[in-house]
């Protein structure tokens, strides 16, 4: 078979990636090339969390997805004003607080992770409940909450990895943890899933958790596309060219849950033969199986050479770096060849993510 399975992957990283009381392993930044990459105003909280700052200040952007998940969370989040006893809305969500689980299923070559804190090892983190680590955003939160710099405030509690849904229980365990300390207003919380386990949602969520996940309303997930074509797939991640398609399976399976989910693709390739008529059908493709405004909802942005992608490159890699920006121009052809101009001037969270009810 060409290419390895990502769910049998999955299911073997799970034995070690939670433990039997739903703790999950967190990447330990400590001595890693990503460490390398973080500024010391990014990499907070004892090596297991790291913050993430969205839009910088007077930053420019024509990719309005940029400033996802932080337009969302602004949009929803409120916060008490005391003295007039109401919720108003919260203004700054432009920095999320985030770990890493360790444990991910695909082999990416652009990926910004170091190998071992994708490989579910214990000897490369540590195991933290939901409610640890809900306190370390908590805590983290409060120091950045009187800062004069918004960029530093952190509002958004973003569930990373590594792959998060090779462990769905977390994110149920979260919303309960967030929910026992009756925080569910003030805290957005972002999750990211890499469209490459199957049916775990499924599996090892009960019905009861996946409603009351649906039922949570700030919450948000970032799905990622790892090929707009089989062949694709392949040359990005190395799995089997026969997950091509389980990737809009799980994204439809999400939306149809009712959640809120907003997806990613970075296109890398190699090969331009045919770019745009690939990239047209990528898109047909997530109109025909997932939602006529899911291409609205998906967001193109730059791959950044970080230090365990530089270890990755080959003549060929580096030629699909380049190709990046000509891919991106040729979706956004297609875009303004298949939306009004209207529809393409609105954010991503101004459409709902499923039409069809
Ligand atoms: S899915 Fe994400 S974490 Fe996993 S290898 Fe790919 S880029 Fe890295």
């Amino acid at each position: 078979m060409k290419g390895y399975d990502p769910v049998k992957r999955a299911l073997k990283l799970r034995e070690t990636m939670i433990t039997p009381d739903g703790k999950v392993l967190l990447a330990g930044f400590a001595g890693t090339e990503q460490a390398k990459d973080m500024t010391a105003h990014t990499r907070i909280a004892d090596d297991f969390f790291r913050a993430k700052v969205y839009t910088k200040a007077g930053e420019r952007t024509i990719n309005p997805f940029k400033r996802e998940p932080a337009s969302i969370a602004a949009q929803k989040l409120t916060f008490s004003d005391a003295q007039k006893n109401i919720l108003v809305k919260r203004k700054e969500c432009n920095a999320a607080f985030l770990g890493q689980i360790n444990g991910c299923n695909l082999n990416c070559w652009q990926c910004y992770v170091d190998k071992a804190n994708k490989s579910g090892n214990p000897k490369y983190g540590r195991y933290f409940s939901a409610e640890e680590y809900l306190i370390n955003f908590l805590v983290w939160s409060k120091r950045t909450q009187n800062s004069q710099n918004p960029e530093e405030k952190l509002n958004v509690l973003r569930i990373s990895g590594g792959e998060v849904f090779i462990v769905p229980e977390f994110i149920f365990q979260m919303i309960e943890a967030v929910e026992k300390f009756g925080l569910q207003d003030y805290i957005y919380i972002w999750v990211d899933c890499n469209l490459a386990t199957g049916d775990f949602y499924w599996k090892f969520l009960t019905e009861e958790q996946r409603k009351k996940i649906s039922g949570y309303k700030n919450i948000g997930f970032c799905v990622c596309y790892k090929g707009m074509d089989e062949d694709n797939l392949f040359e990005i991640t190395g799995a089997n060219p026969n997950y091509f398609m389980s990737q809009f399976i799980l994204h439809r399976g999400l939306i149809y849950e009712g959640l809120d989910v907003y997806s990613y693709f970075y296109p890398l390739t190699a090969d331009t033969n045919g770019l745009y008529e690939r990239l047209a059908g990528f898109m047909e493709l997530l109109v025909d199986n997932v939602d006529s405004y899911a291409p609205l909802r998906l967001a193109m942005p730059e791959t950044k050479v970080y230090g365990p992608t530089q270890k990755n490159l080959t003549p060929g890699r580096r030629k699909a770096l380049e190709n990046q920006w000509e891919a991106m121009r040729l979706w956004q052809e297609e875009l303004l060849g298949q939306y009004s101009l209207k529809e393409l001037s609105m954010l991503p969270h101004e459409f709902p993510a499923r039409t069809l009810i």
